[in-house]
């Protein structure tokens, strides 16, 4: 789960981390009203779950409070990557002299929490990493001891050569671990980290990325989602239970169980094609689930044809065709479907949807053979 950069600069506001003091807008009359209250210039910042929003147009400094509500005016509504602005920050602008980046990314390899830091932060941090991979410091923290007080050092002296600066920064280091930690993060960023002419450190972005499975235990941190600001179809199926990843092809898939969905994807690129999507709707026997599985598929522009997998174990592919016939009643199909479906109550599933004019086979190679065909038009293999 995404929180917004403001969200983020709670958590590390509380951790005791330099934040600009700032509010949240939606509307041009609300972000004057903020800078008044802050009374020095600010900068309104487009709240959307993506990076790039300053390079994008997302992030405008204003001297006034009249301007805030002229950029505040500009930027909600704008569109970010496909995504719409419905929210600002609007925060006290720092006098920027230098800009490092400081990043906590749960790394699969290592299995740990790995420290990314840079003086070479702000906009570009990728082309960064890409040309210059030198000018960033990578740190594997052991969390079963956590971010030592002579590794948080060696990032702030990475950053500044100056004592007092490294040690400010060595102080954010293990306030940006611990919102990592306790906020169950995949990834936690400052970028930039700021030093002011005065010599002062300020953050002034803060990005954390939440994983899924650390939500159940953490009321407080899963109550900042926002579904405004996520992919529609993703909340669809996060709220029918249905685990559903959005992708670019044209092949929309319904499969039950994560390793069949895998392998029906692999099929399907096999024969040349492209999944819409990644679709689980789960072992249990639901056929709400598959309606609302094909609420979500047909509501892609890109899908093309649909392709239905279920191995019944558990799953009664009786319900499984009660829910595609359910759900087509109530929105008949503009795509073609292909139903491949085997295993508990098959006789009576084969019925039930020849019946109702669909035709369905037991053959996964044959089914997705055709799908792929249906979707391509004929020109894949
Ligand atoms: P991002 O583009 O989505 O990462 O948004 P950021 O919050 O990182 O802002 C992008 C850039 O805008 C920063 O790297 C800064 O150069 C600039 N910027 C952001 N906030 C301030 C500020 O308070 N003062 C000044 N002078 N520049 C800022
Ligand atoms: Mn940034």
């Amino acid at each position: 789960m995404n929180i917004h950069e403001y969200q983020a600069k709670e958590i590390l506001r509380g951790l005791g981390a330099p934040i600009p003091p700032g509010e949240v807008a939606t509307t041009s009359a609300e972000a004057e009203a903020i800078a008044s209250r802050i009374g020095k210039p600010v900068v309104v910042k487009a709240q959307v779950h993506v990076g790039g929003r300053g390079k994008a147009g997302g992030v405008k400094l204003a001297k006034t409070p009249a301007e805030a509500r002229e950029r505040a005016d500009a930027i909600l509504g704008m569109q970010i990557k496909g995504l719409t602005v419905e929210k600002v920050l609007v925060t006290e602008a720092a006098d920027i002299a230098s800009e490092a980046y400081v990043g906590i990314i749960l790394d699969r390899a290592s299995k740990k929490p790995v420290f990314m830091v840079s003086p070479a932060g702000g906009i570009d941090i990728e082309e960064v990493a890409a040309t210059t991979p030198e000018k960033i410091l990578k740190l594997p923290i052991d969390t079963r001891y956590g971010l030592q007080p002579y590794q948080a050092m060696r990032l702030g002296f990475f950053l500044y050569d100056d004592l007092a600066k490294a040690r400010a920064a060595s102080k954010i280091m293990q306030q940006l671990y611990t919102a990592f930690m306790q906020s169950g993060c995949s990834l936690a960023e400052i970028n930039p980290l700021v030093v002011t002419p005065a010599g002062e450190l300020i953050a002034v972005d803060g990005k954390m990325v939440i994983d899924d499975n650390e939500l159940d235990r953490r009321p407080a941190v899963a109550a900042m989602r926002d579904e405004s600001a996520e992919e529609p179809s993703e909340v669809l199926a996060r709220n029918a239970s249905l685990t559903f990843i959005k992708l670019d092809g044209n092949v929309g898939c319904v499969v039950n169980g994560a390793g069949l969905a895998m392998a029906t994807m692999d099929l399907v690129k096999y024969y040349g094609g492209d999944p819409a999507n990644f679709l689980d709707i789960g072992g249990s026997s639901n056929p709400e689930k598959v309606v609302s599985a094909l609420q979500i598929i047909t509501a892609d522009p890109n899908v093309k044809a649909i392709l239905f997998n279920i191995f019944g174990g558990i799953t009664r592919t009786d319900d499984v065709a009660n829910g595609i016939v359910t759900a087509t009643k109530k929105n008949p199909l503009k795509v073609p479907i292909v139903i491949r479906l085997t295993g508990t109550n098959e006789e009576i599933a084969m019925k039930i949807l020849t019946e109702n004019g669909f035709s369905a086979s037991s053959d996964m190679d044959e089914a997705v053979k055709k799908a792929v065909a249906l979707a391509t038009g004929g020109k894949a293999a």
